[in-house]
C-alpha cells in the first residue's frame, strides 16, 4: 500500500518561515512584506522579528496567511562582534491565539531598532526572566520552553553565525533546521546546510528542514528559499498541523510533486526533470540524473532516507528524512 510522505490530499501553500520587517532591521513594513510576498505567488509569511513576538493577524484574508513569531539569539560572552558565536532561533506560534512571548526577559534583549515596539509585547508577568547563556543547556532550554509553550522551533543558518558540529549537536528540542538560508546565502555566507542536516540527523535528532529567505533588505535577498507546505486549507489550525507533522519540503527552486513509499522504494517525482539524489545516513546512496520521476530501494540498514533535487540551474530542493521506523 501506498503511503504518502507528502499527503497526497490537499494543496501546497507557498511559505516563507522567516523575515524580517520594520518592526525590527528590515526594509519593509509587514504590510509591504505581504504584497510582495503574495505577488510572488506565496500564501503564508512567518513575521520573525528578532525578539519581539507580535502578530499581524489583520493582515490574514482568503489567500493570505501572517503566521505570528519571532527569532531569538544567544551570542557567546554575551557579544554581537562578528568574531564571536552567536545561535539564531525562529520561534512560530502554532495556534493563532497565542501572542505570548517566550523566553522574556523585561530589559534585556530588544535589540535598539525594536524598542518602540516592546510596548505591544504580550509576555508572562509570573514567570522571572529568562537569562540567556551561550551554552547547549541553555539553548536547549530555551527551545525546550518555546516548544511546551507551543511554538514551532527552527535553528537557523550555522554558517553565518560560526557554528560547528560541536555547537549544534548539544542544542536539542527542535522541530527543525534551516537547511537553506536564501539571505545568508546571498550575502555570501554558505548556508546551504545539507551537511549539518545529516550530521544532527546522524546523531538521532528526528528534525526537519525548511528553506527561508531572512530577508532584511527588499528584493535583494528576497524570494530564494522557500517550504512548500501541503495541508487541506489555508486556515491558521491546518498550515501549522502541517508543520508539525513535517507535511512540507524546503526548496530554493525546484518544485516536488509527490513523495510516497510502496514496498520497499521511496518514491519522488518532481516537476521538471532534474538530478535526484538519496540519501541515507551511511555510505549508501542513490542517483537518477535527469528525470522527473526516481525511485530508491530502501536497505534495513539504511538509518533514514531524505531526497535531494537539484535543477539545471543547481537550485536544490530537499524532502524532511524520514527514518526506516516511520516508512515500514
Ligand atoms: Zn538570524
Ligand atoms: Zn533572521
Amino acid at each position: 500500500m501506498k503511503k504518502f510522505l507528502i499527503p497526497e490530499e490537499g494543496n501546497f501553500y507557498k511559505a516563507n518561515l522567516h523575515c524580517h520587517s520594520t518592526v525590527s532591521d528590515g526594509l519593509w513594513t509587514p504590510e509591504e512584506i505581504k504584497e510582495r510576498y503574495m505577488s510572488e505567488g506565496y500564501s503564508v509569511v512567518a513575521y520573525t522579528d528578532h525578539d519581539v513576538l507580535i502578530p499581524h493577524k489583520e493582515l490574514a484574508e482568503d489567500s493570505f496567511l501572517p503566521l505570528t513569531g519571532m527569532e531569538v539569539e544567544i551570542n557567546e560572552d554575551d557579544s554581537t562582534a562578528r568574531e564571536k558565536k552567536s545561535c539564531h532561533i525562529c520561534m512560530i506560534a502554532l495556534d493563532e491565539g497565542n501572542v505570548t512571548q517566550p523566553c522574556y526577559h523585561r530589559t534585556k534583549y530588544i535589540p535598539p531598532w525594536s524598542e518602540e515596539f516592546k510596548p505591544l509585547i504580550t509576555f508572562d508577568e509570573n514567570k522571572p526572566d529568562f537569562e540567556r547563556e551561550y551554552t547547549g543547556e541553555c539553548i536547549s532550554r530555551m527551545m525546550a520552553e518555546a516548544k511546551s509553550e507551543g511554538f514551532f522551533v527552527t535553528y537557523n543558518h550555522p554558517a553565518w553565525s560560526s557554528e560547528g558540529y560541536k555547537d549544534y549537536s548539544g542544542y536539542n528540542n527542535m522541530h527543525a533546521m534551516e537547511i537553506t538560508n536564501y539571505s545568508c546565502l546571498f550575502s555570501g555566507y554558505n548556508d546551504y546546510n545539507e551537511k549539518e542536516y545529516d550530521e544532527m540527523l546522524r546523531d538521532g535528532k528526528r528534525i526537519f528542514c525548511i528553506a527561508a529567505d531572512d530577508n532584511h533588505n527588499g528584493n535583494a535577498d528576497s524570494f530564494g528559499g522557500f517550504t512548500m507546505i501541503k495541508a487541506e486549507s489555508l486556515s491558521y489550525k491546518n498550515i501549522t498541523d502541517a508543520l508539525i507533522k513535517g507535511h512540507f519540503y524546503a526548496s530554493q527552486g525546484p518544485l516536488i510533486e509527490s513523495l510516497w513509499f510502496e514496498d520497499g522504494k521511496i518514491t519522488i517525482c518532481t516537476k521538471e526533470p532534474s538530478d535526484i539524489v538519496f540519501t541515507t545516513g551511511r555510505r549508501s546512496v542513490g542517483r537518477i540524473r535527469n528525470s522527473n520521476k526516481a525511485s530508491f530501494s530502501v536497505c534495513p540498514e539504511d538509518i533514514y532516507v531524505r531526497v535531494t533535487v537539484t535543477d539545471k540551474e543547481g537550485k536544490h530542493a530537499n524532502t524532511n528524512a524520514y527514518f526506516l521506523d516511520e516508512l515500514i
